[in-house]
């Protein structure tokens, strides 16, 4: 029998390493911000997101998406590489984030909704946040039109839901934990009925639904999506890369080809208006399906 050489051994070492070794990562972050109830688990501390950048100057292979991507089109697997992105272009993002990536120097990608940046509300998942997991009494019948089928909610016990409450569930997350009162419930009864919805009919629920509730729509500054001047800073410096996340951040693939494709293209030629640079990289506004795209 044959023993291999050293070298040949090392060979085939560093060849199964290659194939078992982990591709490239691309970190997907949301707000850097801290808030009293983050039930999509969508908010990083300013504190916890500097020590995420420390570690990854430190020790990661930082690039940005578009070496990311340069790597993959020159069909090889970017080993290790590590891209930095955010998603929907909270006020935070400026704020918070680019000052901290600027310390470590670490590059990234933030796709915005373009649609949203002159908004005068909160978006719609935060207002709904705001009707249902936050102290406040709602009235007992809850009945909702959405296309042409009648849904129909008596609260019960989920009419009040009490400060003391609200203390004890903030911390809790939609997303693998159980429902830990008919609030909890009803928030995620509504949350998988709107999502899916078209934009226009999604918007014309939540103001049935603040209509019901008695709120008045409102843009909290804690909740606020950067506007044209902000996403304009946002883009100055050479580090932040901005790409698309649509206009109305629709469940995509729900939507007509044309709507799509309208989602799509507009918010490109939008945000290149703002920012005056060319809109290369979009992201898919979903919360099911993650995916990031090259346009
Ligand atoms: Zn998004």
């Amino acid at each position: 029998m044959k023993v291999p050489g050293v070298s040949r051994l090392r060979r085939v070492a560093k060849r199964l390493r290659g194939r078992l070794a982990p591709g490239g990562l691309i970190l997907m972050y949301h707000r850097i911000t801290e808030v009293k109830s983050d039930p999509w688990s969508i908010c990083v501390s300013p504190r916890h997101f500097a020590q995420q950048m420390e570690v990854l100057r430190k020790f990661g292979d930082v690039v940005s998406l578009q070496q990311f991507n340069q790597t993959l089109q020159q069909g090889k697997t970017p080993h290790w590489q590590i891209a930095v992105t955010f998603d929907d272009g909270y006020t935070d993002n400026l704020y918070s984030a680019k000052p901290l990536l600027e310390r470590y120097d670490i590059p990234a990608t933030m796709f915005l909704t373009s649609g949203y940046m002159e908004q005068k509300r909160d978006l719609w998942w935060d207002e709904l946040n705001r009707l249902l997991l936050e102290p406040g009494s709602l009235p007992e019948l809850l009945c909702l039109e959405i296309n042409g089928t009648t849904h129909r909610w008596e609260l019960g016990t989920a009419v009040d839901y009490s400060e003391q409450q609200f203390q004890r569930y903030c911390s809790w997350r939609a997303s693998g934990e159980e429902n830990p009162t008919p609030r909890h419930a009803l928030f995620h009864a509504l949350y998988w009925l709107l999502s899916p919805l078209l934009p226009e009919v999604r918007q014309k629920v939540m103001d049935e639904l603040l209509a019901w509730a008695g709120f008045v729509p409102t843009l909290r500054p804690a909740h606020r999506i950067a506007n044209l001047e902000e996403v304009s800073a946002l883009g100055k410096g050479g580090l932040i890369e901005i790409g698309a996340h649509s206009v109305t951040h629709p469940f995509l693939s729900f939507l007509p080809i044309a709507r799509q494709r309208e989602e799509i293209q507009d918010s490109k030629t939008r945000l290149e208006e703002i920012v005056g640079q060319k809109v290369v990289s979009f992201a898919i506004p979903t919360a099911t399906i993650l995916r990031k795209q090259q346009l």
